[in-house]
């Protein structure tokens, strides 16, 4: 009986990883075929200042939308284009987009609006990146001061000593960098104490738990904020939903909100509109 199992459980592990090796492979023509094909559009979500109410910023959010099966969110493809080396030409696009769209917000008189781009790990480090920003952002008369890049730290554990030295160019340069998804990763602290940052993004499953008395989120909260003041760097809360949540960061002196409570990202359109009511 044990070997009969032993083997049914073999033929569906063979044939589970038989149905990951197609959908891999599918996934990464599909990939291939979205950069062609142009399948990718940015969304916006705004940045609330929780001392004067008003957006303050954006961040830019990458949406494909597949021909056949519609919307795959960025989590089930990003990583995949880490992986196939696709990742650079997605964001070297990400950042033409977004910097032509920030010129136009510019002359459109939004010129305080600060917009925030998502980068991956992978191509901060690569060779001759931050050059190729550089030129992006020559060619749309944009000042780095006004972007702000983001970086995960889960995904700068790989290599410190080159994302270090990548971050430091950046600031050099004049970005405002951020420290994304912040309390998820491994070794917060050490890139806190070893990074050249200025914000801090307080990951949204801290936010989610706020309200509950009974658990330790809140008071894990609130020290990310202690900490982050005292160390001087702005701090900015993911994923507010409720009142409530906004209310008790608003009473921790939280610097910035963001979440669905506002707005859920929405289009380009759709943002300029919240601009011209702020
Ligand atoms: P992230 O940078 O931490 O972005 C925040 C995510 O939280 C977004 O998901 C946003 O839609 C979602 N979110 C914002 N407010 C709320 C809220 O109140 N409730 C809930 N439940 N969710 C909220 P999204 O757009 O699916 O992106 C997921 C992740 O994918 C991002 O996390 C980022 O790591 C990555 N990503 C997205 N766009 C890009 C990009 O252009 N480049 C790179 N490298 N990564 C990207
Ligand atoms: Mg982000
Ligand atoms: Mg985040
Ligand atoms: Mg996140």
């Amino acid at each position: 009986k044990a070997k009969e199992s032993g083997k049914n459980s073999y033929k569906f592990y063979s044939k589970d990883m038989y149905d990951k090796t197609l959908k891999y492979i599918e996934m990464s023509d599909d990939l291939r075929k979205a950069i062609e094909n142009k399948e990718f559009v940015l969304y916006y979500q705004p940045l609330i200042d929780l001392k004067t109410d008003k957006i303050v910023g954006v961040e830019a959010l990458i949406r494909w939308y597949h021909p056949q099966k519609g919307f795959i969110p960025p989590l089930d493809f990003i990583p995949l284009a880490e992986e196939l080396g696709y990742i650079d030409e997605i964001e070297e696009w990400i950042i033409e987009t977004v910097c032509r769209q920030k010129r136009e917000w510019e002359v459109k008189g939004f010129e305080q609006i600060k917009v925030s781009i998502n980068i991956s790990s992978t191509t901060l480090t690569k060779e001759g990146f931050i050059s190729k920003f550089e030129k992006i952002l020559n060619k749309c008369s944009i000042e780095s001061c006004k972007l702000e890049i983001e970086i995960t730290e889960t995904a700068l554990i790989s290599d410190l000593q080159q994302a270090i030295e990548a971050i430091n160019r950046l600031k050099k340069l004049g970005f405002s960098i951020a420290l994304d998804d912040f309390g998820t990763g491994y070794s917060s602290l050490t890139y806190l104490n070893r990074l050249s940052i200025d914000s801090l993004k307080i990951d949204r499953e801290f936010i989610r738990y706020i309200e509950d008395e009974n658990r330790n989120e809140r008071y894990i909260v609130q020290s990310i904020i202690k900490l982050a003041h005292d160390l001087k760097l702005r701090v900015i809360a993911e994923g507010i939903e409720t009142y409530r949540q906004l209310e008790l960061l608003k009473q921790k002196s939280c610097d910035i909100g963001q979440g669905y409570y506002f707005s859920k990202p929405v289009p380009s359109e759709e943002i300029e509109k919240m601009f011209t009511s702020n």
